[in-house]
This record gives C-alpha cells, sequence and structure tokens, in this order.
C-alpha cells in the first residue's frame, strides 16, 4: 500500500481510460446532434456530474436507490426475456408485476402482470447513477445488462408477441438503452435500439391512441385495452438526437397525441378530464420535444396550457395530481369528495418523476419560476416522504390524502413506481441548477455543489441549507480567478413579505420579486458569499371552491399534516397561529377547537402515524 496505487485500481483506471477512448461519440455525430435540434433552449442542462447532492434527504434518496438497484441480481432482472428466448434462465423470479403470466383480473392478482415491464428504467436508473458518480461496478453492470437483453432479442421482437402492453414496455426499454448509450457510453446501447425500434412497428397501432379509441377496438384481453403510446415520442426524439436516423423522426412525429389531446390542449381546451393521469403528464413531455426538435410552437401551446390546466384544476396542495389515477372535472369539487373515497391520491413516485421533467422542460424555455415552485412543492411534500424501495420490490406507490389517511406499501412487488424512483432520484442533480448562456440558476435550495467553467475561469457554488426547515440558505462561490457572472435564484411567489439577498453581508439594491428567479450580477471573487432569507408565512390553501372550510395548512413549500386519528377541526386563525416545535421533523402545533393541542408535520417527516393532509375550517 505504501508504494501508492496497486495493482487492481491501476488496471480498473487503465481499463476505464480505454473504454472512453473506445466508446465516445465521434465528432462527427457530436457535430450532428447540435444540428439536430430546431430549438435551443434559453436554459441548459447540467451534467449529471457537475452537480453533487450534499448530506439530506435528496442525496439519501439517490444513494439508495443506486445501491438497491446496483446490488439487484443482473440474473432476476434478465430471467423474463431469457424465459420467453429459450435460454438458460437461472436466478430467482423477480416476483411482483415482473414476472411471466401470473396475472388474474378475477383475483386481483397482479403478479406477472406486465412481464419485464420495468427493466429499462433500472438501466436507465443506473446509467444516470453512473453519469453522477463515475462508478466503475455501476458501468459495468449496465453494460452487462444492455449485452445480455440484446441476447435475448430476435428480429422480430417475439418477446411481444400477445404481449398486454408492448408501448408501455418498449418507452422504458428505449429510455434504458438511451440513457446506457448516452451516460455509460455503451458500446451495444445504440444498436440494440435500433432492432428493437424496427421489430416493435408490428405491435404498435398505426398512431398514438386515446383510452376511448382503444376501448373501440376488439382486443383479446378485454379487461386491458389500454396502451401507452402517446408517451412514446419524448424517447424516439431522443434517440434521433442520438442516431441523427430519420426512422426515429418519422415514428416520434407519428405517436404524437394531436388529434384527441395536444391540438385541443394548445387552443385551450382542457381535455385532461378522465384521461389517466401519469401518462398524460407524461406525454407532455413528448410535446416539449417536439417543440425542441421540430420548432413547433404548437407542442409548446399544448404542453403550458396542459400544465396550466393540471395546476388550476388537477392538484392538491402537495403539488400532487390524479386521485385513482385519474384526471376529474374540474368544478364540480372533484378533489374534495375524493378525500372521502379514496387513498389512492397521488401515484408518487411515478408522478413525481413526470412532474420534475415538465416542469425541467418549461424551466428551461420560458425561465419562469413558477415552474420552479411548483417542482420543489411536489418534491418535498409527495416523493421526499416515500419509503425506499426494499430488497424484495416492495415500493410505496400512492401519497395518501384521504380525510384520515396512512403511509403504505402497495400490494404488488416492482411496481411501475420502482422504476421511475431511482430515475427521479438520479434527476435531482440536474433539477437543482441550471446554465444561461451568462451564469446559473439555483432553482432547488438543498446542501449541494455545482461546477462550471466559463472562458478560462473556474467556477463552483456551494449551498449550504436546512431548507425548508429553515428559511436561510447560504451560498459559497469559488472562483479561480475574479469573473463576472450572473447568479440568478429563485425566490418563491409565496414570499410575499420582503425576501432578503445579500452578497458578503450587504443587501442587494435590485428590486428582489417574489414569483421570479432574483438576477445577481457581479465578477465574483474567490470566497464571495450570497446570502438568502425567504419569509415563509402561514397560509391556508382550501382543497376546491366547492369545499371552503376543507384546507391544507402550508408553510413555504411545505404541507403541514395533522397528526390525528380522525381529521380534527379548526378555527382558521387558530390554525393561522400554530407555533414551531423546535425538533427536527419540522413540526408545528395548533389548537383545534376540540381545546387539544394538535401536532401539524411534514410528509416527510411522517411515517407510521395517521393523518390529515387536510383538516376542517370552523370559522
Ligand atoms: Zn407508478
Amino acid at each position: 500500500m505504501a508504494q501508492g496505487i496497486n495493482r487492481r485500481d491501476f488496471v480498473k483506471a487503465a481499463a476505464s481510460i480505454a473504454g472512453v477512448q473506445a466508446l465516445s461519440p465521434g465528432p462527427a455525430l457530436a457535430g450532428t446532434q447540435k444540428s439536430l435540434a430546431a430549438i435551443t433552449t434559453p436554459l441548459t442542462l447540467f451534467n449529471y456530474s457537475d452537480v453533487q447532492l450534499h448530506d439530506g434527504p435528496m442525496r439519501r434518496q439517490f444513494d439508495e436507490n443506486h445501491a438497491r438497484f446496483l446490488n439487484l441480481a443482473d440474473d432476476r432482472m434478465l430471467k423474463v426475456f431469457r424465459q420467453v428466448a429459450g435460454l438458460p434462465a437461472p436466478g430467482e423470479d423477480m416476483g411482483g408485476w415482473y414476472d411471466l403470466n401470473g396475472f388474474s383480473l378475477e383475483r386481483n392478482d397482479f403478479h406477472g402482470f406486465i412481464a419485464g415491464h420495468s427493466f429499462g428504467q433500472y438501466v436507465s436508473g443506473l446509467a444516470r447513477a453512473y453519469a453522477v458518480t463515475g462508478d466503475e461496478p455501476t458501468r459495468l453492470k449496465i453494460n452487462r445488462l444492455v449485452k445480455g437483453y440484446g441476447e435475448t432479442l430476435d428480429a422480430k421482437a417475439s418477446f411481444f408477441v400477445d404481449y398486454r402492453l408492448p408501448a408501455y414496455t418498449y418507452d422504458k426499454l428505449s429510455c434504458g438503452l438511451i440513457d446506457a448509450h448516452e451516460y455509460a457510453h455503451d458500446p451495444l446501447a445504440m444498436n440494440i435500439h435500433e432492432r428493437l425500434t424496427r421489430a416493435i412497428a408490428a405491435y404498435l397501432p398505426e398512431k398514438a391512441l386515446s383510452r376511448a379509441e382503444q376501448r373501440s377496438r376488439p382486443h383479446k384481453d378485454t379487461a386491458f385495452t389500454w396502451d401507452e403510446t402517446y408517451t412514446l415520442p419524448e424517447n424516439l426524439f431522443f434517440a434521433y438526437h442520438r442516431s441523427g436516423k430519420p426512422l426515429y423522426l418519422d415514428m416520434a412525429k407519428k405517436y404524437l397525441e394531436d388529434d384527441t389531446y395536444l391540438n385541443p390542449l394548445a387552443e385551450g381546451n382542457n381535455v385532461l378530464p378522465f384521461e389517466h393521469a401519469y401518462s398524460h403528464v407524461n406525454a407532455f413531455s413528448s410535446a416539449m420535444q417536439a417543440y425542441i426538435t421540430l420548432g413547433s410552437e404548437k407542442h409548446l401551446r399544448a404542453a403550458r396550457n396542459g400544465f396550466d390546466m393540471l395546476q388550476k384544476t388537477q392538484s392538491f396542495a402537495t403539488g400532487g395530481w390524479g386521485p385513482n389515477e385519474a384526471f376529474g372535472e374540474p368544478g364540480v369539487g372533484q378533489l374534495g369528495d375524493s378525500l372521502s373515497q379514496t387513498h389512492a391520491s397521488f401515484e408518487t413516485p411515478c408522478g413525481a418523476y413526470g412532474h420534475f421533467k415538465i416542469t425541467r422542460y418549461l424551466l428551461r424555455v420560458t425561465k419562469d419560476a413558477r415552474y420552479g415552485d411548483s417542482m420543489e412543492r411536489v418534491l418535498y411534500n409527495t416523493i421526499l416522504g416515500a419509503w425506499p424501495i426494499q430488497a424484495d420490490g416492495t415500493s410505496f406507490y400512492y401519497s395518501d390524502y384521504a380525510n384520515t389517511g396512512k403511509k403504505a406499501w402497495y400490494k404488488d412487488k416492482w411496481p411501475c413506481c420502482s422504476g421511475t424512483f431511482p430515475q427521479l432520484a438520479a434527476d435531482y442533480h440536474v433539477s437543482t441548477y441550471l446554465r444561461s448562456h451568462d451564469g446559473v440558476y439555483v432553482n432547488l435550495f438543498t446542501p449541494s455543489s455545482v461546477h462550471w467553467t466559463d472562458g478560462g475561469t473556474r467556477l463552483q457554488l456551494t449551498q449550504t441549507s436546512r431548507y425548508p426547515f429553515d428559511n436561510k440558505i447560504e451560498i459559497q462561490v469559488l472562483a479561480s480567478q475574479p469573473h463576472e457572472q450572473a447568479i440568478y435564484v429563485r425566490i418563491p411567489a409565496w414570499a410575499k413579505s420582503d425576501p432578503v439577498v445579500m452578497v458578503n453581508e450587504a443587501r442587494v439594491k435590485s428590486t428582489v420579486e417574489p414569483g421570479s428567479f432574483a438576477a445577481i450580477r457581479r465578477t465574483w471573487k474567490d470566497g464571495d458569499r450570497i446570502q438568502l432569507e425567504i419569509p415563509m408565512p402561514l397560509r391556508l390553501e382550501v382543497v376546491d371552491a366547492n369545499h371552503p372550510n376543507i384546507a391544507a395548512l402550508v408553510q413555504g413549500p411545505l404541507v403541514l399534516m395533522a397528526i390525528a386519528e380522525s381529521q380534527p377541526a379548526f378555527d382558521s386563525q387558530a390554525l393561522l397561529r400554530a407555533k414551531p416545535i423546535k425538533n427536527d421533523r419540522g413540526d408545528w402545533t395548533a389548537t383545534s377547537t376540540s381545546g387539544s393541542e394538535v401536532t401539524m408535520r411534514p410528509f416527510m417527516s411522517i411515517d407510521k402515524e395517521s393523518y390529515s393532509t387536510y383538516v376542517q375550517l370552523k370559522s
């Protein structure tokens, strides 16, 4: 050891250098990639490796997900594909949704619901985790999984013969292969992607079908006449960006759900009601890729309008949406009604993943801080309160906003939400900061750092904060030499009363407008410090206009949920006089109409106790 690098480390380092040289795309491809996008968005994403999350709940979720899938046996993940291909298929069954042929609607048993559905997402989550960490065992695992999957793929993609949801699973495989290529430089992934795409066409309809259109077509499995063709374009456009192949562009255009969804949304018609929630939010991201790739303003309008309608007509105070995975009719009190009808209030990991994607796209295009506000609301009130995926695939799925709710495990192992969770946790990195031509946007407040170069200057920001449990944030600037840049910090719209922005203890002169990014432009020197103090007033948000006496207590971005065995009632002024309890959970206390002190707790601090997201107001 005293002699420095040991042989194993040396071999590893040499292998990784060889890998990078052999596998990175050549200059020709890099050049083509640029010209394939019609739109350069005003804000762009950092590389995953440019951002580090430090100790905190976001970092913990990223590490947990990375470790979970790094330690999941390759043989188990590949088993169903090998079984169908008639290859030796060692290893335990995965269980739950992932296995072959066990599904029974009569028994309400989703064992074997959609074989292998989330394989691509697990590969994608690992590829993004590799992009963050550069962890060599992760890269090797991605290579083994991609190669192993490729060995099961024949020219007709026979795996999909009589398969219930070919578009659903193809979309996830497509994403995994693209990410394996993009982030882990996998040498086989795009070739396998093309073989799969050419073969899958035989299993797909001629265009994106709405669920109503699918119901009108005969299907051998009448219980499931749906598939999610309308989510395909986002990844098909990505495949086009990576490869330049017109095949992908043609297919991407074909599966935009224009007729029944995106065209009406672009014209301002709210066609969300009765659609499946998560997949139709995901379809907004396909519309955004159509805008970026084709320059289609109509698709940008569709995504912006659709997201507005989502926020205004379908969302709870937590930022979650879609009780029972469906959008409801606006104006009839459907959200309030759902509180006494279901515990399946928000499909949390999938919904949060889709929500982060669309808000990131809209932020990149508009630089509008309200998309960051919306993202953090979902972050703190939904996904950061999700329990980690267990070794046997037991997963957190629905958040429960019922009058009296409880956190619960989903009944089936390895559901859809086990696929999106690792992808989302890696995406925390690229959601925290965004790059502009003149500097950096600080979008989320969390212990983290980001580094970049501008001209010949190396710069880094390091954030420290206990936000949202504390309203102070400090950002330290490191610069290899004094350098002019703009640093934009998000001032949330709810921070109404005099937010403070200081540099080196001196208050910034320019106006600081809640609901926008405050621009701090100056010549930054090594060691400069930005200090923020964001006022977090308490407020009440009613569930919908038809239920004016059912409200959530909200502080800054945080919903404070009442810890109680049955839904408590408060005088509204008494609720607004809630007092913080100085503990690590961010608890508050308020006096109910019965005179008892009720603990008000953020979702991310709740474990097995009963809680009420919404409480009754008596006056
Ligand atoms: Zn899900």
